[in-house]
């Protein structure tokens, strides 16, 4: 593939990873609140109901940390492509198929190494 093609590919996954990311930003913040600790002296709600809401904000919590990972890796392929090294295998330097790509800009191996 030439530069000009590669640099054309290049941009589309970055904008792919882009708008991923602020969606996920998006996200944490308008949940910011659900995070938040079960408060332990409220009157107000019975010991049950406490219960369901320590219970939804720790799934709210484990959502986050899947948020968390996923820009990582979102951070990471952001870094290849600004490094010159996106669309190639971390393990053997293949170059990664558009098509794989396509399914997540993310990937950083190739199909056989992720066998
Ligand atoms: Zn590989």
């Amino acid at each position: 593939m030439d530069k000009h093609k590669i640099h054309i590919r290049n941009t589309e996954f970055k904008n792919m990873l882009l708008s991923e990311l602020q969606d996920i930003t998006n996200i944490s913040l308008k949940t910011v609140k659900d995070r938040a600790p079960v408060e332990l002296d409220q009157q107000a709600i019975g010991r049950l109901s406490r219960m369901d809401a320590m219970q939804q904000q720790s799934m709210d919590t484990a959502k986050e940390a899947r948020r968390i990972g996923r820009l990582r890796l979102i951070e990471a392929a952001l870094r290849r492509l600004e490094e010159g090294d996106y669309g190639y295998c971390l393990n053997c330097d293949e170059s990664i198929s558009d098509g794989r790509l396509k399914l997540d800009p993310t990937f950083s191996l190739c199909i056989d190494c992720a066998k």
